[in-house]
């Protein structure tokens, strides 16, 4: 096993047996839902915008350690971060996951995330890993729900 496959399965288990930022904000003024049929992952994403910074974001749901993992870490990097910075993160992740953007060769500001690079190997996970990517993305457009399908 590699040191980075290692790596990223420490931080996955680490993730799924306590994940950050999870739970309800009640006074939230985006929510959004997201589902994955293909793996049955399901969350909601919760965001307080203030001037347009996130000024808190949260998840709940069910669903497999990636989907989770990457939730988790989803919430700890968007977290005050700009509407803009944060919409700049998703794109990154996005393209990152998908393999148009090669993390080693191209600047970013993934950080941490680049952990989730290898699941470009594997279709099935891009969506597991993306899938509250693309819920925080939703929820800051004001779109109430998503689906990977
Ligand atoms: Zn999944």
């Amino acid at each position: 096993m590699s040191e980075l496959s290692e790596l990223y399965q420490q931080v996955i288990l680490d993730h799924n047996k306590k994940p950050r930022n999870f739970r309800k904000i009640e006074q939230a003024d985006r929510t959004a839902e997201g589902f994955n049929p293909l793996c049955g992952d399901q969350l909601t994403v919760y965001m307080q915008l203030e001037d347009d910074v996130v000024k808190d974001i949260s998840f709940e749901g069910s669903g497999c350690a990636i989907s989770k993992a990457a939730a988790s870490m989803m919430t700890q990097s968007v977290k005050g971060k700009s509407r803009e910075e944060a919409e700049a993160l998703f794109d990154e992740f996005h393209r990152m996951v998908t393999g148009e953007l090669d993390e080693k060769t191209t600047p970013n500001r993934l950080g941490r995330l680049t952990i989730f690079a290898g699941v470009r190997d594997y279709p099935a996970r891009v969506k597991c890993a993306s899938l509250s990517w693309h819920t925080m993305h939703a929820a800051l457009h004001g779109e109430e729900t998503i689906s990977t399908e």
